[in-house]
């Protein structure tokens, strides 16, 4: 790892700090993307309060509720996602916590997912040892639980749960045995030092995320943070880039937001470090990139995604 700190390496001149991260991606990554598939199971009607979220019950946005999925339409996405070329199942529920039958359920979806072949990530709110140790034995392979921003701003994103109840829970992820993915928003009206704090929070997980994605808020109506000043996008490839930096051997995923990145910014972001993104037009409740533009973009870089395009 390097020796400067944090804040040095985010604030290194641009092409020095892109040009280091791109030399530490290739020491330990080829060029390859890695496609994960996003399915929300169940829809809104969230209890906690997430400035920048549509699935809260506490704003007034445009979002459905949608109870749980049944079995036979998660498992449909998920073959058609391994057809489109898609190694891992994300499946996302807004809850604060599972209570004890959506976490049968969720079982339920890992086992379904598992028996194709694909690897399975769930995001289901907090999760006490008892419950982290329940998904594992039902195969789940990964559990994402970001901390959002640094812990200074949080208060300001959220306060129906702690920074620290977050971190538990990682903590029993991580205990439970099963891989972390955790990240954050960027662009939700926080300063620089903010989100190099929140790059060094990431740094002082319980264990070490596998996997970390980086969004940038996408604006909802009638949330509290929908008129948050405009993202400059150099700041997401900064992130990106301190992130790979600090992180080698983590893949580091280009998440929400990525739809409103042009074919040169998203490749600048690739370019930094960046080697995983959401795959399919569209996320838990906001709209992705078109899959054929994705791939024609992958293409036309040279990555290699496994998928083969018309
Ligand atoms: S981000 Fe997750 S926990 Fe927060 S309000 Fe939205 S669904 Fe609920």
């Amino acid at each position: 790892m390097s020796t400067l700190s944090i804040s040095d390496i985010y604030n290194q001149t641009f092409f020095t700090l892109v040009d280091q991260a791109h030399q530490v991606h290739k020491a330990n990554f080829g060029t390859d993307i890695e496609l994960c598939k996003l399915i929300s199971v169940k829809t809104g009607g969230c209890p906690e309060d997430c400035g920048y979220c549509s699935q809260s019950n506490k704003y007034e946005t445009e979002i459905k509720f949608n109870a749980l999925l049944p079995i036979e339409e998660v498992e449909r996405q998920a073959i058609l996602a391994k057809e489109y070329g898609v190694k891992r199942i994300c499946m996302g529920a807004a809850y604060k916590s599972p209570n004890s039958s959506a976490l049968a359920k969720a079982c339920e979806y890992i086992k379904v997912v598992k028996k194709h072949g694909l690897e399975t990530c769930a995001t289901l709110g907090s999760l006490s040892l008892d419950q982290a140790q329940q998904l594992k034995e039902a195969g789940l392979d990964y559990y994402n639980h970001n901390i959002d921003t640094s812990p200074e701003y949080y208060p300001q994103v959220v306060t129906t749960r702690t920074f620290q109840d977050r971190i538990d829970t990682l903590d029993h992820v991580g205990q439970a045995g099963m891989k972390v993915c955790c990240g954050g928003i960027i662009g939700m009206g926080e300063s620089v030092d903010d989100r190099i704090s929140f790059i060094r929070a990431l740094t002082q997980l319980p264990y070490t995320p596998d996997s970390i994605p980086i969004n940038t808020q996408v604006k909802i109506e009638g949330t509290p943070l929908a008129n948050t000043e405009k993202l400059d996008k150099l700041e997401l490839v900064r992130t990106i880039a301190t992130v790979r930096i600090l992180f080698p051997k983590t893949r580091v995923r280009l998440s929400a937001g990525r739809s409103e990145l042009s074919e040169l910014e998203q490749s600048m972001c690739f370019m930094a470090g960046a080697n995983s993104i959401f795959y399919g037009e569209q996320l838990l409740t906001t709209p992705n990139n078109d899959q054929h533009e994705d791939l024609l973009l992958l293409k036309k870089l040279g990555i290699n995604t496994h998928v083969s395009v018309a």
